[in-house]
């Protein structure tokens, strides 16, 4: 039987139902196949083209092991369709694996029936629905499950599904030790039926915020864990479509920590631990906000370390710092726990003193604070003596602002300074002029010097045993268009502690040699010139080599300049001052004590630096007409100079008595209104060379 007589055969015998196939025939999505008793096709439609890729025609009377069952089946089908045609054993639905005509699986929902033809001959239908996309989908799915496991696994925060109204449906967590309560616990519950009450109303709250929004919320919260305190960030999400919120829960304890660090950082002093400037007056701002409130009366003690710098220099920085700890605990060990006490920088501290009345008031505390400090430190074996300077400002009288009594105790400490210090003193308003006029000249100052404001004035000194003009001192004199003239000693203290006194200093020295140059061509006479230097220009390693060029490039004797000091250069004992002293000496140059009388008065000074000179103070040379003991304190200054081999300058000699009567008590030189106020150059030049 050739191909062609089969089909027309089969159609004959079989083809039952012509509007049953037409209706199939329509639909592409479903495969539906109809099979003989010997499992031949007799019907293919267009899904059955489409899913097993076999047309019409190339199945048509091929039988079903030959086209779509896979090997390993065929056995069992066979055995199931001829159980079926012979017992009525029907072969149910199911999803099977079968095969298209490229031998690829194709999976397919499988429904089958058989029905009897007016023939007698049963005819098998099957109707199959593509699975591929359904199992394709499921795959994905299970991917994903999959995937979220390993990802869950790998990430340490912990997640909760819920409801909307907060049921806890499912969890995932990774590390479920060291956790407030196991995840299990939480099924079916609420967060706050297991956390701290808290913590459960944070929860209540933020779960309520995210179920009216679509971005993310997050918030943090604490719990205290058998290890300690852990700090956590949840963030949630509402999963409108499912009415469902997911939670994540991650453990920041650790980046916690890194900003508590950092905010630490920001706000305490590393080396004392105490707060800040920052922070201190952050807290005065807060007290004072409180004191109003409450019409309590606040204290602000400004404090600073008496020759701090000192210490410093001669110790070095590391005694300094242990220093400065030691300092920051006593001051703390004295106050109570509601004041506060900050670093405000190097050597400066300030004290918040709140609430203070009768028994607690800033004057007992100032004192018991200078009392604390009488103590000597004990730093690596050495004991040092460290004592306070105290400036206080009181709220409200004094200010009401944080800046205003901060600025305002900073002046009073300034005044304890002047008093001497190891003192305290209570801010008024006159210290406020003070200080206006002190940032006024402050402010003044940078420029000044290249604005030409300076000028040097000279005052002669003379000879009493021959009445001859033998030198002068060089004064400085500051014009300026603001301030109008400003006294040295006003803007000579503020140059020093600016630190202006370098450069302005170099200028002194350059004028007044250039002029002694000229002024000894003029007079053809070995006159000297005496220059005042303050302890912080000996710190400009500059200036001896500038003397020592400028001296030689002008052809001047290194003995007829002269460098007049305090004793205050010589205190601290440094030794760049020593070796700059020896230089001094070395290069020829004359060395000269002034204001003698004034400090210490010590000898000892004398004898240790090779002065050539002694200048009295003023203040005796004023007395020692009218003041016995005056006068006897000269007499023996000059006997004791002269045995030491110095040379005696008076100073401020106004009168002709003074004159007089020095020159019976021996003194070698004068210098005074009475012979010449300080005048310019021009004048000095004209002025007659001795004054008899
Ligand atoms: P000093 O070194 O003791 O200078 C002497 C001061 O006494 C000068 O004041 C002078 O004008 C004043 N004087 C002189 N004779 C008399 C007198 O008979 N009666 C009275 N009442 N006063 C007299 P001046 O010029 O105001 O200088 C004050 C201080 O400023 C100086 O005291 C000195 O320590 C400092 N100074 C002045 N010029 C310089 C300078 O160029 N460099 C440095 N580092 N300090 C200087
Ligand atoms: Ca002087
Ligand atoms: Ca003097």
């Amino acid at each position: 039987m050739n191909a062609k007589k089969t089909i027309s055969a089969l159609s004959h015998e079989y083809i039952v139902n012509d509007s049953l196939h037409q209706l199939f025939d329509a639909v592409n999505a479903i495969s539906v196949q109809g099979y003989d008793e010997q499992r031949r096709v007799i019907y293919w439609n267009k899904g059955s083209e489409l899913l097993y890729g076999f047309t019409k025609e190339e199945a048509t009377g091929k039988k079903i092991e030959t086209l779509i069952i896979p090997k390993p089946m065929c056995e069992v089908v066979i055995a199931a369709h001829s159980n079926w045609v012979k017992n009525n054993v029907e072969i149910p639905a199911a999803e099977l694996t079968l095969h298209n005509k490229h031998g690829d699986n194709v999976s397919v929902y499988s429904s089958h029936v058989m029905f009897t033809n007016q023939y007698n001959k049963k005819q098998m239908y099957c109707i199959d629905i593509d699975l591929s996309d359904v199992i394709q989908a499921q795959e994905q799915v299970t991917f994903k499950e999959h995937m979220l496991e390993t990802i869950f696994k790998a990430i340490p925060d912990l997640f909760f599904l819920m409801e909307s109204d907060g049921t806890i449906l499912d969890y995932h967590a990774s590390n479920k030790s060291d956790l407030y309560a196991t995840p299990e616990s939480f099924i079916g519950k609420n967060m706050s039926d297991v956390l701290p009450k808290e913590v459960g109303n944070k929860f209540h709250i933020h779960l309520a915020k995210a179920l009216q929004q679509t971005e993310m919320i997050t918030f943090e919260y604490e719990l205290t864990l058998d290890h300690g305190v852990a700090y956590f960030e949840a963030r949630v999400n509402y999963l409108s479509k499912y009415q469902q919120l997911v939670v994540i829960i991650r453990d920041i304890t650790e980046q916690h920590k890194a900003a508590e660090l950092i905010r630490h950082q920001a706000y305490f002093d590393s080396l004392t631990l105490l707060p800040n400037r920052f922070l201190a007056l952050d807290r005065l701002t807060q007290i004072l906000n409180e004191a109003e409130r409450s019409n309590e009366q606040v204290g602000v003690l400004f404090l600073d370390l008496d020759d701090f710098k000192k210490v410093n220099d001669s110790l070095g920085h590391e005694v300094g710092d242990k220093l400065l700890i030691e300092s920051a605990k006593r001051l703390q060990n004295v106050l109570r726990k509601e004041d506060t006490v900050g670093r405000l920088g190097g050597d400066e501290f300030i004290i918040l003193l709140r609430n203070l009345n009768e028994h607690h008031n800033a004057l007992s505390i100032a004192e018991v604070l200078l009392k604390t400090f009488r103590e000597p430190f004990n730093i690596d074996d050495r004991e040092l003596i460290l004592t306070l300077s105290i400036g206080i400002a009181l709220y409200p009288v004094n200010g009401v602002v944080a800046s205003d009594l901060l600025r305002n105790a900073d002046t009073a400490m300034y005044q304890a300074k002047g008093l001497g210090r190891n003192t305290y003193s209570f801010f008024t308003q006159e210290m406020n002029i003070v200080m206006q006029r002190r940032f006024a000249i402050e402010e003044q100052m940078h420029g000044a010097l290249e604005r030409n404001e300076f000028e040097l004035y000279y005052q002669p000194q003379f000879d009493l045993s021959n009445n001859n003009m033998i030198g002068a001192e060089a004064l400085l004199r500051w014009h300026n268009p603001t301030l109008g003239n400003v006294t040295p000693d006003e803007f000579i203290p503020i140059a020093e502690h600016t630190g202006l006194i370098v450069p302005i200093g170099q200028f002194v020295i350059k004028q007044a040699l250039e002029f002694l140059s000229h002024w000894q061509h003029k007079q053809n006479k070995k006159l000297t010139m005496a220059v005042n230097l303050s302890p912080r220009q000996f710190r400009d390693k500059k200036l001896l080599s500038l003397i020592q060029k400028t001296i030689n490039d002008l052809g001047i004797d290194f003995k007829d300049f002269e460098l007049e000091i305090t004793e205050g250069v010589l205190m601290g004992g440094q030794r760049y001052i020593k070796d700059a002293l020896l230089e001094i000496n070395s290069l020829g140059i004359k060395l000269s004590m002034d204001d003698f009388g004034t400090g210490y008065s010590s000898l000892s000074y004398l004898r240790q630096y090779n002065f050539d000179v002694l200048k009295i103070d003023r203040s005796f040379i004023n007395g020692i007409t009218i003041n016995k003991s005056d006068c006897d304190l000269v007499k023996a200054t000059i006997a004791m100079s002269h045995s030491l081999g110095l040379l005696v300058v008076a100073e401020g000699v106004e009168t002709k008595e003074q004159l007089v009567l020095l020159k019976e008590l021996g003194c070698d030189f004068v210098q005074g209104y009475y012979l010449s106020k300080p005048i310019t150059a021009k004048q000095l030049i004209n002025l007659k060379s001795d004054f008899t």
